[in-house]
């Protein structure tokens, strides 16, 4: 599942190949990818818009015409974009293609197809996405230790699940938690009630530096990204704790152990990250 790492190394490869351009035609090939409006008022509210610029929020994407329209995107778990020359073959899956006034297509892919669609038209209140309920940007300045400390020392539930909650903060999953609390040394099971502030400062700090290493890693140029589709990203030499259950923890040598919160698959190393009550390996 995309997370904010490859949200946003998509939006860096794909805004140069798109802004500027007006929408010519869009053809929508799988009518549930477009959440709202009806598929086809979607494609007709966009005719002849142009594109003026891509953003980012938490892991949704957005795309601004000059009518003051926005169309929002979730990738959910297999979404991708891929702009390409209008005879470049498609791909098996491709549920939306915008056609594009220089001859590029924006074409929409999902093998699983749960990423979905919206248009906010100019002016209106976006109650339909979900994107207003996110919580702060990593990158923002009002993610802080103090917000972080304040909003959920007084939660029960795990400290991975606070990461995971989007209302907290925008753009982490399953990976990338794994990932901050093996570098602030916190096991993924504690629960948040009984962090210290030095945990929260250590959180506050890593959080955006390890998703700013993830984007680094991970910035390709859209041929790069077009080269690259179908392929997985290898990740092996970026990634510290997640999926590397059994391996040796690249800080102490102990075996990386594997547990599972909420369902979700979580790696940490039980001597640099010690379990609550349980004595230090
Ligand atoms: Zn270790």
């Amino acid at each position: 599942m995309p997370e904010l790492p490859e949200v946003e190394t998509l939006r860096q490869a794909i805004e140069p190949c798109i802004v500027g351009r007006k929408i010519v035609d869009t053809a929508v090939l799988k009518q549930k990818i477009i959440a709202r409006p009806q598929a086809e008022t979607f494609c007709s509210a966009l005719a002849g818009c142009t594109i003026t610029a891509m953003g980012r929020r938490g892991k949704f994407l957005t795309l601004q015409m000059d009518s003051g329209d926005t169309v929002i995107l979730h990738l959910r778990m297999t979404g991708n974009l891929l702009a390409v020359p209008a005879d470049w073959p498609q791909e098996k899956h491709t549920h939306v293609v915008f056609s594009l006034s220089d001859g590029t297509q924006l074409r929409y892919v999902d093998s699983r197809g749960f990423g979905r669609f919206w248009l906010q038209t100019a002016g209106e209140q976006d109650d339909f996405s979900g994107m207003a309920k996110l919580g702060p940007e990593p990158f923002d300045p009002t993610f802080t230790a103090g917000y972080l400390q304040k909003s959920q020392q007084s939660r029960r539930r795990s400290i991975k699940e606070c990461l995971l909650d989007q209302s907290v903060v925008a753009g982490i999953g399953n990976i990338y938690a794994d990932e901050i609390l093996f570098a602030a040394g916190i096991c993924p099971t504690s629960p948040a009630s009984t962090l210290r502030p030095k945990d929260w400062r250590a959180i506050a700090a890593l959080t955006p530096q390890i998703l700013q290493q993830g984007i680094s890693y991970k910035r390709r140029t859209a041929r790069q990204h077009l080269e690259g589709t179908g392929k997985k990203y290898s990740e092996e030499a970026f990634l510290q704790a997640y999926g590397r259950a059994g391996q040796p923890c690249t800080r102490c040598g102990t075996p990386i152990e594997r547990t599972v919160i909420g369902g979700r698959s979580s790696c940490y190393c039980p001597h640099c990250q010690p379990v609550p009550g349980r004595p230090k390996k």
